[in-house]
């Protein structure tokens, strides 16, 4: 991970400042994080030894209220990324309206090389070094890459033991029976698949003929994609971290998905029941992938895909980000200037802490919903802020992600401004 991925997130901060009119002070807070931990995690591996691992947590704003970010955890996770992803969370939230600031926090681990002890032992123990940092009222964290449900379930419980009272509130991921929310797995996926259908009718795309390459094929990638294809979408090419898959004539994802849930092998499949016979299909790398000649191509896998050094090869008609901050800035540039249009991960991917503010909703009420109600809910602010977030893009002639900006901007900079500007101060 390189040092600069602040300053570049920082970057499209300063373009989108161009388009509105906040106040300094606004500006000023925006700059800095509102605090940042690191932590020390011991762990008691299950040969005996103790390793010492480094966890990172950061509240970056929470002017509009407590602030809210996923945890990861991953070989690259440093102080500047989980910065960065806290800064991306904060205009995340305003772009969804959700009443919450932004946050984020890793532990640098690749959890694939743990027992299932040593990780809920380090889970808890993260959990141990930050109490003080989280609650309810004050940060709530979730899911991100390479956690998931039962990490969360593990944490909210560690919380709970610290302070000696039930909390669910303090963690939004969970299992439901732990006061989880029904479609918080899909949610990101699925908010993913509403910004796609409120935009693509714009450009006239008759969903038959749309081909989409999705990169990444894990909570949200695989998600985003079987609900493409189930829509009539021809999903030509998927990929994990080993690689991908592509068949011209589109690929039956609900059975890749069930294949390898079921083998943990991702393959091109067809399957009637329980029988799957491989389909013809071509192996591809994930760069071939990501320059294929489709209509949607879609991030889904990690940051920093989409680079000055291989902008030049993208082929596809659009870019809907899912993964966090995959298209870098210098690559906006080269694919604006080639007339690709790029829909930004802090609105794309928002579904995902959208149905997270629902669990947090349902920890405090007491009241539970169905999914139904969970999912239309979801539709109703994905749908309702993608058509702002274009009204600005077209009003002012800028990309879209800037005009995201310029909407969550507005947003926090009035949260900021209403405790008094300098204007304010001065004037008698
Ligand atoms: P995940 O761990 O479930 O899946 C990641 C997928 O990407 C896996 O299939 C993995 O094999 C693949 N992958 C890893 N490195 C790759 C590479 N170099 N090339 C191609 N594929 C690669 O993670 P996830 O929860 O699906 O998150 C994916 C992205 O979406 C991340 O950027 C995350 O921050 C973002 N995101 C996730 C959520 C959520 O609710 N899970 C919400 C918002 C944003």
């Amino acid at each position: 991970m390189s040092e600069s991925l602040f300053a570049e997130a920082r970057q499209r901060l300063d373009l989108a400042l161009k388009h509105v009119k906040i106040s300094e002070d606004a500006v000023e807070q925006l700059k800095y994080p509102k605090a940042s931990l690191q932590v020390s995690v011991p762990v008691r591996m299950d040969d005996g030894s103790l390793q010492v691992f480094q966890g990172y947590r950061v509240r970056y704003d929470n002017t509009r209220g407590p602030t809210k970010g996923g945890i990861r955890y991953h070989p690259n996770v440093s102080m500047d990324e989980v910065q960065s992803l806290a800064f991306w969370m904060t205009f995340k939230c305003a772009v969804l309206d959700l009443p919450f600031g932004g946050a984020k926090g890793g532990i640098t681990i690749d959890p694939k090389q743990l027992s299932k002890f040593e990780l809920e032992r380090l889970s808890r123990g993260y959990i141990d070094a930050i109490a003080d940092f989280i609650g309810p009222d004050v940060d709530i964290p979730a899911p991100d890459v390479q956690t998931n449900q039962i990490i969360m379930g593990w944490m909210m419980d560690q919380y709970s033991i610290i302070q000696r009272k039930i909390t669910p509130a303090v963690i939004t991921g969970k299992p439901l029976t732990m006061g989880g929310s029904t479609g918080r797995e899909t949610a990101t996926g699925m908010g993913a698949y509403f910004a796609i259908e409120t935009i693509m009718p714009k450009f006239q795309a008759v969903r038959e003929s749309t081909t989409v390459a999705v990169q990444g094929f894990g909570n949200v990638g695989a998600v985003v994609a079987d609900l493409l294809c189930q829509a009539g979408y021809r999903v030509v090419a998927v990929s994990d971290s080993k690689g991908g898959i592509y068949a011209k004539q589109g690929l039956d994802i609900p059975s890749i998905r069930s294949y390898k849930n079921s083998t943990r092998d991702f393959r091109a499949v067809y399957c009637e029941g329980t029988v799957c016979n491989i389909v013809e299909h071509e192996i591809i790398t994930n760069e071939q992938l990501l320059a294929l000649d489709v209509d949607i191509l879609i991030p889904g896998a990690l940051e920093n895909q989409i680079t000055e050094n291989n902008a030049h090869n993208i082929r596809a008609k659009y870019i809907f980000e899912i993964a966090n901050g995959p298209v870098t800035p210098a690559a906006d540039r080269i694919l604006e200037d080639k007339g690709i249009r790029v829909f930004p991960d802090i609105l794309v991917n928002a579904g995902g802490v959208t149905v997270s503010y629902f669990e947090w909703v349902q920890n405090r009420s007491g009241l539970y919903w169905s999914l139904d109600e969970v999912n239309s809910r979801l539709k109703h602010k994905m749908v309702e802020e993608t058509e702002r977030i274009w009204a600005i893009a077209e009003r002012e002639s800028i990309s879209m992600r800037t005009a995201a900006y310029v909407h969550a901007l507005n947003r926090i900079g009035e949260a900021i401004d209403a405790k008094g500007t300098r204007d304010y101060y001065i004037s008698q």
